[in-house]
This record gives structure tokens, sequence and C-alpha cells, in this order.
């Protein structure tokens, strides 16, 4: 490092408030084919401690990452800069939504710490949803509802949080939920009454700044609990979506709110009883019409490409007309991906129709199977169906 870099001044430190400052570049580098600086002093947090780095804009250039290399905060740009004297914006919305996860989540470990006994083993903030990995094995909703409720309490107590350093001598002195990961001087945050973390990251000044903290998800993962959880700004978005979609759904069920699960559970076992209803009619038709088609026959083979019907009524039909004397039934349709033959005799005669698998499968590209009295093959969608059942015809000599 350059002589006169020095550590940069961290101003979110002194004041999470700060999001326009001055500053001097002291130094400038390269990170992964970016331009860099580093400044002598900064209100942009780095990437660390799970907490993501800030945006904004330095001199009129877009910063586009923060990290802290081996001590050093690396501004990375967007494009070169020029002056050496710039001014520095910290995108203000930003910043609030991670000191509304971050903050929420010292609340929320604290909350399962108390409620359920589950101490907090790692957490990390993504862009759309913060995860918690918590020391239980397992849990309940009613728990969950709990630890939510006590962590609303701490939101609506609108709590000081405080931020100071305290000298290595002293940690002693100082309750901390969690022993420090540093060595030396360390940050806490403490919420007042309640939780005392070490932590660098930048936080509310006051706990109702949070807002509303809600777990989203829950997994198992390495023998213990992960939570998805949301704070403030993204628990908003989050409702006001639920809420969409609970409303929409209400009005399309025309049911209230929580008799939504009772009315899609009536619609399921409606359909049930409907689709029952539909295959009874199916076969009563297809007796009606294989009764028909048996009478007009003018001979033992009757042969018929449908267009019109599903696989499933075809077969109905064939079952059916053998039946109704003593016929070979060489029968076709097609559904949306696949083409149909069914081939069925009646009890009465000995036609073995298996022999006509590997006479017919070529044509339609299909493949088939079944017993000497029914044989299904299924092929290509759009196998000529008609040359199919004419070479049946043509192989059973009638
Ligand atoms: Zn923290």
């Amino acid at each position: 490092m350059d002589a006169t870099a020095g550590p940069t001044k961290r101003l979110f430190f002194e004041d999470v408030g700060i999001l326009e400052f001055e500053a001097r570049v002291v130094d400038r580098r390269e990170w992964e084919g970016h331009p860099a600086v580093v400044l002598d002093r900064t209100a942009f947090y780095a990437e660390s401690g799970g907490q993501p780095w800030d945006l904004g804009s330095l001199g009129g250039v877009r910063v586009l990452k923060v990290v802290e290399d081996d001590g050093v905060l690396l501004h990375v740009l967007e494009r070169p800069l020029a002056a050496d004297d710039v001014k520095g914006a910290v995108d203000g919305a930003r910043r609030l939504d991670h000191m509304q996860q971050h903050s929420g989540q010292h609340v929320l470990s604290q909350a399962f710490l108390e409620v359920l006994n589950g101490e907090t083993r790692s957490f990390h903030m993504g862009e759309s949803s913060s995860t918690l990995e918590i020391g239980i094995a397992a849990t309940s909703d009613d728990s969950l509802e709990r630890v939510e409720r006590r962590a609303a309490a701490v939101v609506f107590q609108d709590r000081p949080v405080k931020t100071y350093f305290v000298e290595p001598e002293r940690i002693g002195e100082v309750p901390l939920r969690r022993p420090p990961k540093v060595e030396g001087t360390i940050r806490v945050v403490e919420i007042e009454d309640f939780d005392y973390s070490a932590c660098g990251g930048t936080h509310v000044r006051r706990t109702g700044e949070i807002g509303l903290i809600k777990i989203t998800r829950m997994e198992k993962i390495r023998g213990q609990l992960r939570f998805e959880f949301l704070c403030g700004g993204r628990a908003l978005a989050d409702y006001q979506r639920k809420h969409r979609i609970v409303r929409d759904l209400a009005a399309r069920f025309n049911a209230a709110d929580h008799d939504i699960a009772a009315a899609v559970d009536k619609w399921g076992s409606e359909l049930k009883t409907a689709r029952k209803a539909l295959r009874a009619a199916d076969e009563k038709a297809a007796a009606l019409e294989a009764r028909d088609l048996a009478a007009q026959a003018r001979g033992p083979v009757i042969s018929r490409v449908f267009t019109d019907r599903t696989p499933e009524a075809v077969r109905a039909l064939a079952l059916s007309l053998i039946r109704n004397g003593d016929f070979i039934v060489l029968l076709a349709c097609r559904s949306e991906a696949r083409s149909h033959i069914f081939l069925a005799r009646s009890e009465s005669l000995a036609t073995d129709l298996r022999a006509l698998v590997p006479v017919l499968g070529p044509i339609v590209q299909g493949k088939g199977g079944g017993s000497p009295g029914l044989v299904e093959i299924a092929g290509d969608r759009n196998a000529d169906l008609e040359a199919a059942l004419a070479r049946a015809q043509e192989f059973l000599g009638r």
C-alpha cells in the first residue's frame, strides 16, 4: 500500500446518516478488470459480515462494488476517475434497506435465543431475502410466531441502537450474544437492554426504523434450521404481493380469505366426481356406438381412424365392439403428442394380433405390444394411420 494511503476513515461508523461526503483519492488500483480507488475517508460500506456493499457514485462515476482487500477499502468504478478530490454519494434507499435487514437480523437472532434457545450460526443478506441458520433441529409454526412476536415487540418499543468500540481488555464487560470473531478492538452494536453483538455493519438508530420482521421460509440444513426472513420495505413489498394473490384467489373461489383452502379442496373433490361421471358416460356412449357399428358392419373386420377422440375413448370403443359379435377391430386416433392404434378381436377368434406389431410399427414409427386378443401401438403423431390400417387388413387377408 502507498505510504500516504493509510486506513480509510469509515464515516458510517460515526453516522449512518452520512450519505454525501467529500474525500481525497489516495491510491488508484484495479479490481477484476475495473479501475478502483482508495479514499482517505468514505461513507461507502464494503462487503463484510454477511452484508453486501453500498452502491452510489464518486465524482459522478458509478461505484460498482466496494470491497475490502487485505484491510484496504477499494471503491470499484465503472470507469476511471480523473480527479483527486471527489464528492461521493451513497444510494440511500439501498443503505436503508441493508440497515433494516441487518438490524432486523440482530433482533431476530436474540428473539430466537430468548424464545427457543436457538443460537445463530450464520447470517447472509441477499438481494431479495436474507437467511439465518439457527442451531435447533426442529420447530413449529406456533413457535416461530412467538419468535416473530418477540421481535415485533422490540421494534414497537422503538429502542435506541448504539454502536461503539470496545478495547480488548474491556470486552469481558459487554454481555455479547456471541463471542467476537476478530481479535483486538471490537465494535459493539447494542440494542438497548436486549442485544449486544460484535458487528461492523450499518445499523438503524432506533429499532422502529426496522419495520416489520417476518420469517418467510424454513429448511433443514446440516442438522439445523435455515430461515429466510424479510424486514422493513422488503416485508411490506412481500405482504402487498401476497395480499393481492390471496385477494384474487378469494374472488375466484368466491370465498373469504380464511376459506380459500377449503374452497380449493371442495373444487378438487367436485372435479374428481365430475371426471368419474364423464368416464361412466363415455363408456355408456361407447357401448351404444359399438352396437350401431356392429349392426352396420359388412364383414368381420371393422377398421376406422378417428380424428376427434382421446385414446382412452377409442380403446373403450374397441373393447365394446368385440363383445358385439365375432369381429377383428382396427381403430386408430391421434393425441397431442402421439398416434395410437388399437387392435382387438372377439374371444371366439384365434388370430394372434401380436403378429401385426412388427408389420405396423415401422409404418407409424412406433412400438407396441399386448396380448393375442388386444394390441396397442403408439407412434409418431403425423404417421399415416389410414395406410397402417390398410396394411393390417391386407396382412389379415381380408
Ligand atoms: Zn451484524
